[in-house]
């Protein structure tokens, strides 16, 4: 731990948030070793943090849609009916190499300019088209269909694996145009890498001191606090919990987890993948409805292959959505400013789902 956190542990050795809407906490998140100070404003409610519905862009052709599969190289994955040719409709899913790759499949090589170290672009980057209806997100999708999008998410990163050169396979999804996306229709993005990602090594970092310090997982501990507690709990699927994390960066992040200790999500079986579907969906509906189909970023955190730290891995979702532009003070201390207390977050989130179960 630096000095720095030490200070702000000992500045704060007593708790001053004591759910009021006008103190400023920092609070630290266990497995990243990441401060954040949520700071709630004083006169705003969670249905302040609305943003307006996704800012569409014009639609011109889609590539993503059925009929237009020779707009995108061909596929290396497709579920659907299994007597179409490749690369054609029929696809409920659909896994293509990136057209405009960030990285490529290159060697990976390294070298320095002078004082300056690089490396070779290497990488693969593909889309996962995520059902052949032209709409923004899964939130209307059937939990089938979104099974089929995490067992494609399971099965590229398994095949990715197998090469050498790949320490990590990074699945996301970026969804609305501020949080990232540069198309429309509903897709997640799958980016193998030749090193383990620092934001993983730090949480690999934590999970193994945290370990050895107690001789548990802080997810697993964390997640039995959260249902024990359940002032976070934003929806109990039994095999997995969403919650807000107590030292969440965003108003409304959310994290989903296995229940039961699970380094790696590639391993998920049939049963677990649809469960998993299942607490997405309520996660993603959740949002939709109480946020008005809010921009978000969803990002895989799962153990790294070959990694002597992978069996302490606890794999995750974090969902945060973009309802704040991250400015000066985030840049300058690395430390986000959250402006609605996760705990009201969660409450406003179940809220939200309670009413769907009413009305169906
Ligand atoms: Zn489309
Ligand atoms: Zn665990
Ligand atoms: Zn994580």
């Amino acid at each position: 731990m630096t000095d720095v956190n030490k200070k702000h542990e000992a500045g704060l050795a007593r708790p001053v948030f004591q759910g009021g809407k006008t103190v400023p906490e920092w609070r630290k998140d266990p497995i990243a070793d990441r401060w954040v100070v949520v700071a709630p404003e004083r006169s705003k409610r969670p249905s302040d943090f609305r943003v307006p519905r996704r800012d569409r862009k014009e639609p011109g052709r889609c590539p993503l849609c059925p009929g237009h599969e020779a707009d995108t190289p061909p596929e290396v994955l497709a579920y659907g009916d299994p007597a179409r040719p490749s690369d054609t409709p029929g696809w409920r899913v659909r896994v293509v190499p990136n057209k405009f790759p960030a990285v490529r499949d290159l060697p990976p090589e390294t070298g320095r300019r002078g004082l300056y170290e690089w490396q070779s672009g290497a990488g693969r980057h593909e889309v996962v088209v995520e059902t052949p209806d032209h709409v923004p997100d899964l939130d209307g999708q059937s939990p089938g269909q979104v099974t089929d999008v995490l067992r494609a998410w399971a099965e590229r990163s398994r095949e990715l694996r197998r090469d050498p050169r790949w320490r990590y396979v990074q699945v996301l999804k970026n969804t609305g145009w501020s949080a990232g996306a540069s198309l429309e229709h509903t897709h997640s993005q799958i980016i193998a890498i030749p090193f383990v990602p620092a934001a993983l090594n730090r949480e690999l970092a934590g999970m193994e001191a945290y370990q050895q310090a107690t001789g548990r997982c802080v997810l697993c501990d964390a997640v039995s606090q959260e249902l024990t507690n359940r002032r976070r709990l934003v929806h109990d699927g039994g095999s997995f919990v969403a919650f807000t994390p107590f030292a969440a960066r965003f108003p409304a992040e959310v994290w989903i987890a296995p229940r039961e200790h699970a380094p790696d999500f590639a391993a998920l079986g049939t049963a677990l993948l649809r469960a998993l579907a299942d607490t997405l969906l309520a996660v993603l509906r959740g949002l939709s409805r109480a946020l008005g189909a809010p921009p978000y970023n969803l990002v895989l955190h799962t153990a790294p292959a070959g990694d002597d730290r992978a069996a302490y891995f606890h794999w995750h979702l974090e969902i945060s959505p973009r309802l704040i532009i991250t400015a000066g003070f985030e840049l300058g201390t690395g430390y986000y400013v959250n402006p609605l207390p996760p705990e009201e977050a969660a409450a406003w989130l179940r809220r939200a789902n309670e009413t769907r179960e009413e009305r169906s």
